[in-house]
């Protein structure tokens, strides 16, 4: 039995040369993080305008993942995987990546350290990130709001659309 359980969310903009379409890089990378413990549900793939300069559309999803990595090791090997898939680290922040993958949430609770930050800072506001948390850990508890992932996601998208 793995000791640690994740939410990761899942994000591509760019083609691979080798891999092809972002939904096929994300696919790509879930079979990467297969190697580090145990994918037990992966939400289907969705569709969002960029944010920032970029003009591609960004392809994102979330995967529930049972692993023996404590939170650092599994960025070290999330970060892996990035690098395997061709996303390069040098440019601006906001620019096309091949793909990034992001530690939203561990059942242990919560990280705080220069590298890596649990729950993600950010990822309240997304809802590139929590309508596909939705599918795979609706009733996972964010322990800074003490909300579900399922009522942050209705919280951010009351009065207005899905996705925008
Ligand atoms: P973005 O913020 O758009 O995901 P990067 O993927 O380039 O940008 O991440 C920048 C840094 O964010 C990483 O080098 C990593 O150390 C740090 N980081 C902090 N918290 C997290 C987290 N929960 N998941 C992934 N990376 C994180
Ligand atoms: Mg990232």
């Amino acid at each position: 039995m793995s000791e640690h359980r994740y939410l990761v969310a899942l994000g591509s903009n760019q083609r691979s040369s080798r891999y092809g379409a972002p939904r096929a890089v994300i696919a790509a990378a879930v079979d990467g993080i297969g190697e580090l413990g145990t994918v037990e549900a992966i939400s289907p793939l969705i569709e969002t305008p960029p944010v920032g300069p970029s003009s591609r559309r960004y392809v994102n999803g979330a995967l529930l993942l049972a692993s023996d990595h404590a939170p650092r090791e599994l960025l070290a090997g999330l970060q892996e995987v990035e690098a395997r898939l061709g996303r390069e680290r040098r440019g601006q922040r906001w620019r096309s990546r091949t793909i990034d993958l992001d530690i939203i949430l561990w059942n242990g609770g919560s990280v705080s350290d220069v590298a890596l930050q649990i729950p993600h800072p950010l990822f309240r506001e997304r809802d590139f990130v929590l309508g596909p948390a939705v599918s795979v850990a609706p009733n996972w508890r964010d322990p800074v709001t003490a909300l579900t992932v399922k009522q942050l996601y209705a919280r951010l998208t009351r009065n207005r659309p899905a996705y925008r």
